[in-house]
């Protein structure tokens, strides 16, 4: 995933061009929905406040699809959660640094900032919870997954190196 690319110059964050690219079907401004304020609940608020926090991070397109998956993998019963969405370039550095250069911890990213999906709006993670307890086994991942759209959505979770259950991502974008 572009190794080559250095991450030295982290601030130029704001003009990327998947916003424009999601399918050219963007049917409204990504972050600032014209009526409602972000901060208070929206007038659709199926979800816990955690997820519709993280859900108002994502360009319309990923919100979409995370909302659909989140209401089927709820209506069979699971408690998921939407546990995070956009990251900031500091956000991504900070992950990045975890498990390297004697920092303590698994690594738990491999995408420097910038090459994160989560840094462009288009890509959430999910915590799956029994009795209000957050999951960290594998299984309860894997079986929520198959309430993702495989046409719109890339689970984490398939990928051949590196898999990653609790994340999705929509498939078009555009590789930076
Ligand atoms: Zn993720």
């Amino acid at each position: 995933m572009c190794p080559s690319r250095s991450a030295s110059s982290p601030a130029q964050a704001s003009t990327v061009p998947l916003s424009t690219a999601i399918g050219g079907r963007r049917p409204t401004k990504p972050t600032t929905p014209s009526s409602t304020n972000p901060s208070a609940s929206p007038p659709n608020s199926a979800f816990d406040a955690r997820s519709e926090r993280n859900l108002a991070t994502l360009l319309p397109e990923a919100q979409k699809a995370a909302r659909r998956f989140l209401t089927k993998a709820i209506a069979a019963g699971h408690d998921v959660r939407i546990l995070s969405g956009t990251r900031s370039y500091a956000e991504q550095a900070a992950l990045f640094r975890k498990g390297r250069w004697g920092n303590p911890g698994p690594r738990v990213t491999n995408a420097r900032p910038g090459q994160s999906l989560h840094n462009h709006g288009v890509a959430w993670d999910v915590g799956v919870f029994k009795n209000g307890q957050y999951q960290t086994a594998q299984a309860p991942y894997v079986a929520v997954a198959k309430y993702h759209d495989p046409e719109t959505t890339e689970w984490g979770g398939s990928w051949k190196t590196f898999k990653d259950t609790p994340h999705y991502q929509l498939r078009h974008y555009v590789k930076l």
